[in-house]
C-alpha cells in the first residue's frame, strides 16, 4: 500500500529535495516562534518550518507544549515569510487543530507510532482530509510498526507519505541520544524505493555538536531531506535545548555539508574523485566508531581489574596484543612502523582511560 507514495517532489507543495525542515523543538512564545522562524527564513535554506505544540514528554511535570496559541504564531511565520509548516500530531484533536490553523504537512511523533490505536485515531480524523504525513521511526527498532503506522495512513486515503529517521532507543551506551541504527533505514528504503526518508539528526545526536556528522551520513545515503531543530537562544529552550542549534549555526553547518550526486544511473554520477572520498570520510568514520567501541571495553576491563585489586598494566598482555596484530597487520600490506605507532597510542589512551577509572574519575560520555 506504501509502494506507490508520492514523492516529495510531487506534493504539489512546490519542495524540492533534498528538502530541509528546520525550527524550534517547541513552540514557546510568541517571540521565540517568529523570531527563529524570520531567521530561518533569512537563510533561505528551509523550505518548512516546524515547531511542537504538543509535546510527548518521558516525564510528567515537564514542559509539555505551549497548545493551540502556538498554532497562531506558526500561522504568522508562515503568513510573513512563505514557509511552509509541519507540526506533531498525535490525537484526533490535534489534527483537527493543526488542519484549522493552516498546517500544510502533519508529523507523528516516535511515540505515537509505537500504538497502532492513537495512529489508527489520526489516520481516522484524517479520512477524506488531503495533507502529507510524515511518519517518525517507532523508538524501538521495529520495521514492521514503522511501515504499519504508514499502511494505516494509506488505509485512509493518504498518498502523500514520507518516513522520518529519527533513531532507536538503545540500552547501550552510544554517542548518540538514539541510535542511528542506518540499516533500518537502509531496509525500509529497500524494501520501498519511492517512499522519501528524512533524517532527524537533531534527535539521534542529542547534542549540537554531532548534528553535521549524522546529517552527513544521511546525505551519504541519500536521504530525501533532513528535519533540524533550531531555536533563537537554544541553551534556554524549555525542551531538547542540547541538541538545538541557531539559526545562524543551522546556515553555517547546512553549507559545510557535501551534497553528493545519486547513483549511477544518474549520468552526471562520473565524478569518481567525489565518490572516493566519500568512502573514505565513510571509512573515517567507522575507525572512530570501532576506537570508541574498544575504548568502552577498556573502561569495562579497568572497572574489573579495579573490583579484583590487579594493577593496570600488564606487560605480558601487551606484548601479545602487539606481536599478534603487527603479524596481522603485515599480512594486511601496512608496514610494521605505522601499525606498531598505532597500537602504541591506542595503549596509551587506554591506560589513561584506566588510569581514571582507578581514580574513580570515569570519563564522561555524551548521551
Ligand atoms: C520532536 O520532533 O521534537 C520529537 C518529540 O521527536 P520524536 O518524536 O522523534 O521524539
Ligand atoms: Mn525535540
Amino acid at each position: 500500500m506504501i509502494k506507490n507514495m508520492k514523492q516529495i517532489k510531487d506534493w504539489g507543495l512546490g519542495l524540492k529535495t533534498p528538502l530541509l525542515i528546520a525550527g524550534p523543538c517547541s513552540a514557546e512564545t510568541e517571540e521565540q516562534v517568529l523570531t527563529t522562524g524570520r531567521e530561518i527564513a533569512k537563510a533561505g535554506k528551509a523550505q518548512v518550518f516546524r515547531a511542537g505544540i504538543w509535546k510527548p514528554r518521558t516525564r510528567p511535570g515537564l514542559f509539555e507544549g505551549i497548545g493551540e496559541v502556538g498554532l497562531e504564531w506558526m500561522a504568522q511565520v508562515k503568513k510573513e515569510t512563505g514557509l511552509l509548516l509541519t507540526t506533531e500530531v498525535a490525537t484526533a484533536e490535534h489534527v483537527e487543530l493543526a488542519l484549522k490553523h493552516g498546517v500544510d504537512i502533519l508529523w507523528i511523533g516516535a511515540r505515537t507510532t509505537v500504538n497502532p490505536f492513537s495512529v489508527q485515531e489520526i489516520a481516522d480524523a484524517l479520512k477524506g482530509v488531503n495533507i502529507p504525513v510524515m511518519v517518525k521511526n517507532p523508538i524501538n527498532p521495529d520495521l514492521a510498526l514503522w511501515v504499519g503506522a504508514m499502511e494505516r495512513l494509506a488505509g485512509a486515503g493518504i498518498d502523500r507519505i514520507a518516513a522520518i529517521h529519527r533513531g532507536f532507543s538503545s540500552y547501550e551506551k552510544t554517542p548518540f541520544r538514539n541510535a542511528p541504527l542506518w540499516e533500518m533505514a537502509i531496509e525500509l528504503k529497500t524494501q520501498y524505493p519511492n517512499l522519501d526518508i528524512i533524517c532527524d539528526p537533531s534527535h539521534i545526536a542529542g547534542t549540537r555538536e554531532l548534528i553535521p556528522y549524522v546529517a552527513q551520513k544521511a546525505l551519504d545515503l541519500d536521504m530525501a531531506g533532513l528535519m533540524i531543530e533550531s531555536h533563537v537562544t537554544p541553551s534556554v529552550a524549555w525542551s531538547d535545548a542540547k541538541q538545538q542549534v541557531t539559526p545562524d549555526r543551522l546556515n553555517e553547518l547546512y553549507s559545510a555539508l557535501t551534497f553528493r550526486k545519486p547513483n549511477s544511473d544518474n549520468p552526471e554520477f562520473g565524478n569518481k574523485l567525489e565518490a572516493l572520498r566519500g568512502e573514505i570520510d565513510r571509512l573515517d568514520d567507522e575507525i572512530f566508531h570501532s576506537i570508541a567501541t574498544r575504548m568502552n571495553v577498556t573502561q569495562q576491563i579497568g572497572e574489573y581489574k579495579k573490583q579484583n585489586g590487579v594493577t593496570i598494566l600488564q606487560v605480558g598482555r601487551w606484548e601479545e596484543i602487539v606481536n599478534k596484530r603487527v603479524a596481522l597487520g603485515k599480512a594486511m600490506g601496512l608496514s610494521e612502523e605505522f601499525l606498531k605507532k598505532t597500537l602504541e597510542l591506542l595503549h596509551k589512551e587506554s591506560i589513561r582511560r584506566q588510569n581514571l577509572v582507578m581514580n574513580d574519575k570515569p570519563e564522561v560520555t555524551a548521551k
